[in-house]
């Protein structure tokens, strides 16, 4: 008998909890708490009562809130869709419960743009001591990329050298300017300063200025621009042998223009400002105007193309691959009613929220996606929409 309280209603858990309710196998009972109950209620009417057994309203910025729910529910894992805010709140309260933790995203304080595992990571001891689990970054990058990197390196080499994570959004959803997924988390990442891991230690670029074009399946050309992202962080811990590691994403002009503009006066800015006789986040105004990311899926045509290039040794000869998948966002939004974005991160909330719960991930402590045996994550890929290749490629397209 499994038990999942699934907490955060946005786009990505629209799709976990849609795949979830599909799985009976996997998840007996689904609970469902978010900030707005209206949206737990009408993702539960989709999903039916038998598989979505209650809805409720919570303030999982509130330890004890959250804490209490779970002593409500019982669950046997908590699955946090919500935002990083919300991260250690609810580890928290699943340390007051003694109840497993899933995220997607790593914690980030509200009022500062940075972004590292240390304070989740801080809970190691305290997780082990209570004989509970956290696995953290179940989402597609962080998340699957972490687990096409380990098994990268458990079946075709001996050691990897060099990392490369290629994220492409080929698809077209037909707005001026639009987040895919939560715009203040998306727009505080991308605007923060470039890092990448060289020769053992984090180097620095100003902001989207390193550029490659590079080719995506499927997708073709498209210019693509270094940035950091935290998966990054746990790779190379993981991974000593890494000499070189970083993370890509691909951006269009238009996008780019906006987001150059939106800076320049000052609308991407976290520092509140005086208005009309209240002190509001320019942000989280921003976010409060742009299109919700939810709602894009109807008429997104296109696809994405997100991987990970490596090299390394194997029997002494040099060699590269890379491991991608192309998600389809029209195919999405006809199954679940979600653009690929959405997908590419609930699908794998679901498989590491199933590995957990029937015993295949399972060790007391905090751990990253790498640190378990990648094969039955990737077995569940394939069966649950989220498909991957791997292409041994003649040659690097990164110089060395
Ligand atoms: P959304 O903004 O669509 O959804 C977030 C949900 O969390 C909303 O339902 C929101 O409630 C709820 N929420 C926010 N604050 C609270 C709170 N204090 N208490 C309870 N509920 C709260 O975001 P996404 O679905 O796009 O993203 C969800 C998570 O997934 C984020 O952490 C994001 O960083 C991560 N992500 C990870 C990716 C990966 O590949 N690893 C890729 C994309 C996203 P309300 O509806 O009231 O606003």
């Amino acid at each position: 008998m499994s038990k999942v309280l699934i907490i955060g209603a946005g786009g990505v858990s629209t799709v976990t909890v849609k795949k979830c309710a599909r799985l009976p196998e996997h998840f007996d009972e689904i609970y469902l708490a978010s900030r707005t109950l209206s949206k737990c209620e009408a993702l539960q009417k989709e999903c039916g009562e038998d598989r979505v057994k209650a809805v409720f309203a919570v303030d999982a910025d509130d330890k004890d809130q959250v804490a209490a729910l779970i002593n409500q529910v019982q669950p046997d894992l908590v699955v946090n869709l919500a935002l990083p805010y919300q991260d250690l709140p609810i580890m928290d309260a699943c340390l007051e419960t003694k109840t497993d933790y899933l995220d997607t995203a790593n914690y980030e304080p509200k009022d500062e743009a940075k972004f590292e595992y240390s304070w989740q990571w801080a809970y190691q001891d305290r997780f082990k001591e209570a004989g509970i689990m956290a696995l953290l970054g179940s989402g597609f990058d962080p998340g699957v990329t972490n687990v096409y990197t380990a098994y990268a390196a458990k079946h075709y080499f001996d050691e990897i050298h060099y990392l490369d994570i290629v994220d492409c959004n080929g698809g077209d959803h037909g707005q001026a300017f639009a987040t895919n997924f939560n715009p203040e988390i998306n727009i505080r990442e991308i605007t923060q300063r470039g890092r990448f891991w060289e020769n053992g230690e984090w180097k620095e670029t100003d902001p989207l200025s390193v550029r490659e074009d590079l080719h995506y399946q499927n997708i073709g050309e498209r210019a693509s621009y270094l940035m950091f992202h935290e998966e990054l962080e746990s790779l190379v811990k993981h991974f000593p042998t890494l000499k070189r590691a970083r993370f890509w994403m691909t951006f269009g002009d238009a996008y780019l223009n906006h987001l150059r503009v939106l800076e320049g006066i000052g609308m991407t800015s976290i520092e509140p400002v005086e208005f009309q006789g209240q002190q509001i986040v320019p942000l989280e105004f921003l976010k409060a105007v742009l299109p919700n990311p939810g709602s894009l899926a109807e008429g997104y045509t296109g696809m994405t193309c997100i991987g990970t290039y490596i090299s390394g040794i194997k029997d002494g000869k040099e060699k590269t691959i890379f491991i991608y998948n192309n998600c389809d966002h029209a195919v999405c939004n006809e199954e679940v009613g979600a653009q690929a974005v959405s997908y590419t991160t609930g699908v794998p909330a679901m498989i590491g929220a199933a590995l957990m719960l029937n015993g295949t991930w399972k060790q007391a402590g905090v751990w990253n996606m790498e640190q378990f045996d990648p094969d039955p994550f990737m077995e569940m890929l394939n069966k649950h929409g989220l498909p991957w290749h791997v292409m041994e490629c003649d040659s690097s397209p990164f110089a060395k």
